[in-house]
């Protein structure tokens, strides 16, 4: 007989939709055809066998399903907004992350999704349609000329920061290195600063908004120079306006690099042993109600 490999690769997450599902309904519909289980960390995320193939499953086609990674779910737990918060996605295309905000507030209150992007906002509108959510205003334009003193944003709590990064954490990136014509270094560090420019820039703009309490900013990078530099050069603008770093998921060994004191609080995840490759940090307002993370 033929020898096969072992397979190591990693298994396939599911985010349910509690807008649209329970997820004991889910795991009871996926346990009809799958092993399946829920993941320890994560209430509303599923586990399934590696490469199951779910593109026709009708969970997925109706929106009570996401296939959404561990990582990528993390995120919008890590910013816990509650029901009836007024919540910003800054950089929201195509909408997975703000999405899942809607869901975790219950379809409580109000999402203001911002994209610079006219074709990524068509995206965005198709996976809010997808998703049911009836509470998220979409915003074509620029994060960074949002005015924080428009009325309108007088009222947000959480800001969603998952700005443009070079992806480097994502397997698609990675296997990009593979490639024979892939761009010589200084083009990549060019490329970097730029995007940890903005990142910084973005992040700045963020602290600014005046009823803003938990803040978010997360990338699909490993690179330090998008990641933990983004958020130490930021550290004396952020403690001006009263935040400081608190600690998302205490119980995840994998935290930022040790590049300075107080990267303990941030969290990374691994590209090949957790699948992803992503950052995150979570900034509170220093009295704020909710701190959980203290
Ligand atoms: N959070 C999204 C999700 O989970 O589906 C992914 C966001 S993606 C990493 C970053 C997005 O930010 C892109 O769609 C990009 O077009 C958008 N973007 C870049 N610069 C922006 C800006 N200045 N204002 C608003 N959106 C911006």
């Amino acid at each position: 007989s033929l020898y096969h490999p072992p397979d190591i690769s990693k298994p396939c997450y599911v985010r349910v939709n509690t807008l649209r599902l329970d997820v004991d309904s889910a795991l009871q519909e996926f346990e009809k055809q799958f092993l399946v289980q829920k993941d320890d960390l994560l209430p509303d995320l599923l586990i399934l066998p590696p490469h199951t193939d779910l593109h026709n499953h009708h969970l997925i086609a109706n929106g009570s399903v996401f296939i959404q990674g561990k990582a990528s779910s993390m995120v919008g737990a890590a910013l816990d907004p509650r029901p009836g918060w007024d919540v910003l996605d800054a950089c929201a295309a195509p909408g997975n992350k703000t999405v899942h905000l809607a869901a975790l507030m219950g379809g409580k209150g109000r999402i203001l999704a911002c994209e610079l992007n006219k074709q990524r906002v068509n995206r965005l509108k198709d996976t809010i349609m997808l998703s049911g959510a009836t509470n998220i205003e979409v915003l074509l334009g620029d994060f960074l000329s949002l005015d924080p003193k428009d009325r309108s944003f007088s009222k947000v709590r959480a800001i969603l920061l998952d700005p443009s990064c070079s992806g480097s954490g994502t397997a698609s990136q990675r296997l990009d290195h593979l490639l024979p014509s892939h761009s010589a270094e200084f083009v990549d560090a060019e490329r970097l600063n730029r995007l940890a420019a903005f990142q910084k820039k973005a992040l700045s703009h963020a602290f600014s908004f005046p009823a803003v309490e938990r803040i978010v900013y997360s990338t699909c990078s490993v690179n330090q120079i998008e990641n933990e530099d983004v958020v130490y050069s930021v550290l004396p603008l952020a403690a001006s306006f009263g935040f400081r770093l608190a600690t998302p998921f205490a119980q995840w060994y994998r935290r930022g690099f040790p590049t300075f004191e107080g990267s303990e609080h941030l969290l990374r995840t691994d590209p090949v042993e957790d699948k992803e490759g992503f950052f995150i940090a979570l900034f509170v307002k220093q009295g704020a109600a909710n701190s959980a993370e203290e």
